[in-house]
């Protein structure tokens, strides 16, 4: 326990990062991204077709600012389809923002927190988005 509790202000963005292990897995991935892109302004990211960084799997990264986590986060635990969806803070502490502090909406997917960095400078922000949502 620390003396002071963390403000949730330290949380620059989050990140959503939808797994796939398998061919009709990845068919179910592609149908909850034309969705989520038809209906939220995030930053989507590219296809991850092999694990890479901290990912135990094969996985596309949502990033999207802090006012949207009420709305896309409920639209991800109904439109998940069985796949595991990590949801985590980015704050200047991207190890623990995916270790400690996330939250995982299915199976929890092998996470490699030593490829994170403890501390970095500046908490990375969602970027500009690159959806256009039409619903
Ligand atoms: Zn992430």
């Amino acid at each position: 326990m620390t003396e002071h509790p963390r403000q949730t202000g330290e949380i620059a963005s989050y990140h959503a990062h939808v797994y796939f292990h398998s061919p009709e897995q990845r068919a179910r991935a592609a149908w909850i991204r034309e969705a989520v892109a038809a209906r939220f302004r995030v930053r989507m990211g590219q296809w991850r077709e092999t694990p890479v960084g901290p990912h135990g799997a094969p996985m596309y990264q949502i990033a999207f600012e802090t006012a949207l986590f009420a709305s896309l986060v409920p639209w991800l635990m109904l439109n998940r389809h069985g796949l595991s969806v990590l949801v985590h803070p980015n704050t200047t502490e991207p190890r623990s923002d995916h270790l400690d502090h996330a939250l995982w909406l299915g199976e929890r997917v092998a996470l490699f927190g030593d490829r994170l960095p403890v501390r970095q400078d500046i908490a990375d922000e969602a970027g500009e988005p690159n959806t256009a949502p039409s619903v």
